[in-house]
């Protein structure tokens, strides 16, 4: 019987600790904080805004929410950053993509300070996680890591070195968000780690690299990518793609809300129904990785802080 694993569970247990480590910081007269960079209103950026100011105040952070319209250029988008950069309540900088497309992504990103780049975007600090010393190790990545780590101790009751060294991971996705750095964040662990991608999949080779995983890692935006086949017998799967389907009834037709449109719901990469129990362990979607992921940019945030005020 395969275990789901309590990724809410995890991410509650996570924000105590943050809670508590934000407490002891307020004791010495320093407040962590976070700021937002939200170019325009996109809808996705938008409620991952809304989710990281709850967090804030869930934390006691201090939260700056930095929201310019879509038609600022880019000079002024820069110039915000370098405001929040010499901003001492100020810990950690998130631009939220996608910004408008007169906007430089890597215009932004290298302007923002590397001590306080909590999401890992900034060049230096990819370049110290490819050499294994990173400083702030990328959200939803981390998440992933975590989440394997507490399932070693806590349920395998192994030192999660042990459990990574040697381990075969497959990563499915290659982004420089997610699949990239997660890859890196496995070799670290000195974890056999092989990414796959789309190209993967063209030449028909994805379920020969993912059946033979003891760990299996899949970020790729596609529902139902993973079934039965791909899964070797007592695999542990993380599944992080969050994508949005129509329910469909038992013939295969779109069910209609009160409204006469087609309802939806939130679902994975993997079928996770059909794959649950040949794996010895699985995250659910939702309740999965994205439960987690949060917490883990308000660690990084907590640490810049530190860093920033010489206690690390
Ligand atoms: P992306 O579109 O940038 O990258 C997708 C990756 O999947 C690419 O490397 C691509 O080559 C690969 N891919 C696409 N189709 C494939 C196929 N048929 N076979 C094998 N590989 C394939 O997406 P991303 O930003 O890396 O996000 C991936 C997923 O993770 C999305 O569903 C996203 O919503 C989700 N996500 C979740 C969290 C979280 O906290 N849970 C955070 C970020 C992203």
């Amino acid at each position: 019987m395969a275990l789901v694993i309590d990724c809410v569970a995890i991410g509650d247990e996570i924000m105590k600790e943050i809670v508590q480590e934000t407490e002891a910081l307020k004791a010495k007269g320093i407040t962590p904080g976070i700021a937002t960079l939200l170019v325009g209103d996109d809808f996705g950026a938008r409620m991952y805004r809304g989710q990281v100011e709850k967090f804030c105040q869930e934390a006691g952070f201090n939260y700056i929410n930095e929201n310019p319209p879509a038609d600022v250029t880019e000079e002024e988008v820069i110039n915000i950053v370098k405001k929040l950069n010499e901003d001492p309540a100020v810990s950690g900088i998130l631009p939220l993509r996608p910004f408008p497309s007169h906007i430089s992504d890597s215009a932004v990103i290298n302007s923002i300070d590397v001590n306080k780049d909590i999401d890992c975007f900034h060049p230096f600090n990819m370049g110290k996680l490819a050499l294994g010393e990173p400083t702030f190790p990328p959200a939803t990545p981390s998440a992933v890591i975590e989440i394997l780590e507490r399932y070693a101790r806590e349920v395998e009751k192994v030192d999660p070195k042990d459990f990574f060294e040697g381990a075969e991971i497959v990563v499915v996705g290659h982004s420089n968000i997610v699949g990239k750095p997660t890859a890196f964040l496995a070799l670290n662990r000195n974890a056999t780690t092989t990414v796959t991608h789309v190209f993967t999949s063209m030449k028909g080779n994805l379920v020969k690299h993912t059946a033979g995983a003891d760990i299996l890692i899949v970020a790729a935006g596609k529902p139902d990518l993973i079934g039965p086949d791909h899964v070797k017998e007592g695999a542990i799967v993380v599944d992080v793609g969050i994508n949005r389907v129509k329910v469909l009834d038992a013939d295969g037709n779109p069910v209609l809300n009160e409204k006469g449109k087609p309802k939806t719901k939130t679902v994975g990469d993997v079928s996770f129904d059909a794959v649950k129990d040949k794996t010895k362990a699985i995250t659910p979607v939702p309740g999965g990785v994205g439960s987690v992921t949060n917490r883990m940019l308000m660690k990084n945030a907590l640490k810049a802080c530190k860093i920033q005020h010489g206690l690390l």
